[in-house]
């Protein structure tokens, strides 16, 4: 006989709350800032520069320009590909919302596209549905770690003259086709957020092969100056001149020494989630209430969530209820996300429901169970535990 569940006043299957995903930092880490904080530069020193060294080794990207956040990193993308008042952006529907909000900024028009089923990215027949004479840039976002179709978007871009921006924020070490995420399409963005692959705390980059590029969002992290004039020897050495209208988006040393520490550790953190997924797996398949997450065969997923369906024919209890009962298990599970159409500023602007199929039919049964490298055996045991639990209190 199972026991009662905890949201019925049972024992819950563990203590203390299991985080659904965060950060390892461990005693390098505090060195390596601590190196910083006992040197000269707190930010805009070679600390920077060193990162955006090793993000390129990692990827093989050419130029990384590091910056504040992962949406600045998007930001910086959708000004450099040249979006501006009335430019059409395609976006996922269903994303964290800096993905559609980076088109805003540049007072350019979102238009959500639909997701592929299996993977739950972006769906390129959508996406060619809804290309027109304004399309100025598509936004491909590798949902949990698993690679869009980035050749089938490539593709489009390609024929109609546009960019991809890559939002990789979820993807960092993840492979496609053979090729690293980061040097995939013209714009390659990430983000260092202490839920993401490695942490600077806050922190973000753009990676790309485009020297030209490169420059722009440079400039563009430093409020649109042109040091380049220094370099070719214009100016007095005292002057500079803004160029362009650019933000303060640059990242500090601090957080960078950070992020180059981190990224040492980053193999092993993927095959420790790749070895979480394994027994997930494993131990899921027999519990007819989900649809577990699959990996195409020409994809190396970063796994960064680990999203599950809900078959609601097989409970009598909706998802909230099933949400509610796992936390109250003492399971920190999440749901990775609400549609960006259905948000309120989105709605305000004129955008409405019900014209993404795959997208709001598949949000209503999503739920993301806990997945970071930190996690232990015991962790993975409990997680498994308390959906046992659930299954046999809500099976139909
Ligand atoms: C985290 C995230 C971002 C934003 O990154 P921040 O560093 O939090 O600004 C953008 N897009 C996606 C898909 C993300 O998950």
């Amino acid at each position: 006989m199972m026991s009662k569940l905890a949201l019925d006043g049972g024992q819950p299957v563990r203590a203390s709350m299991l985080r659904y995903a965060g950060q390892s930092v461990d005693a390098a880490d505090r060195r390596a800032v601590e190196e910083v904080l006992r040197s000269d530069w707190l930010t805009t020193g070679p600390a920077v520069a060193s990162f955006e060294r090793s993000l390129c080794d990692f990827t093989g990207a050419r130029h990384a320009v590091a910056v504040n956040s992962g949406t600045a990193a998007l930001h910086a993308a959708a000004c450099a590909a040249g979006i501006g008042s009335g430019d059409e952006v395609i976006v996922p529907a269903i994303s964290f919302v800096a993905s559609a909000n980076c088109v805003l900024y540049q007072r350019g028009t979102p238009v959500f596209a639909d997701l592929c089923p299996d993977t739950l990215n972006i769906d390129p027949t959508d996406v060619e549905r809804k290309i027109t004479p304004r399309t100025r840039a598509i936004v491909a976002v590798d949902f949990a770690g698993h690679p869009c179709d980035h050749d089938a978007l490539s593709g489009l871009a390609r024929n109609y003259g546009i960019p991809v921006i890559a939002d990789s924020a979820h993807s960092l070490g993840a492979v496609y086709q053979g090729r690293n995420v980061g040097t995939l399409q013209r714009f390659n963005t990430f983000s260092f957020h202490p839920v993401k692959h490695i942490t600077t705390g806050e922190g973000g980059a753009v990676l790309t092969d485009d020297e030209k590029m490169a420059h722009s969002m440079r400039s563009f992290r430093h409020h649109g100056i042109d040091f380049d004039l220094h370099a070719r020897g214009k100016i007095n050495s005292w002057e500079y001149d803004v160029v362009t209208l650019g933000f303060n988006y640059r990242i500090p040393d601090i957080n960078c020494a950070l992020g180059i520490s981190q990224l040492t550790k980053l193999k092993g953190w993927l095959e420790r989630r790749r070895a979480i997924v394994t027994a997930y797996r494993k131990a899921m398949a027999e519990l007819p209430m989900l649809q577990l997450p699959e990996e195409r065969p020409d994809c190396l997923s970063a796994w960064h969530l680990y999203v599950v369906r809900l078959n609601a024919e097989t409970l009598n209890a909706s998802r909230a209820e099933v949400f509610a009962a796992l936390r109250a298990e003492n399971i920190g599970v999440n749901v990775h996300y609400i549609p960006i159409p259905w948000m309120t500023h989105y709605a305000n602007l004129g955008y409405g429901r019900g014209q993404w199929p795959v997208a709001e039919t598949e949000y209503e049964r999503l739920l993301s169970l806990p997945l970071f490298q930190d996690m232990t055996d015991q962790d993975m045991t409990d997680v498994i535990k308390a959906l046992d639990k659930i299954w046999n209190a809500y099976r139909r």
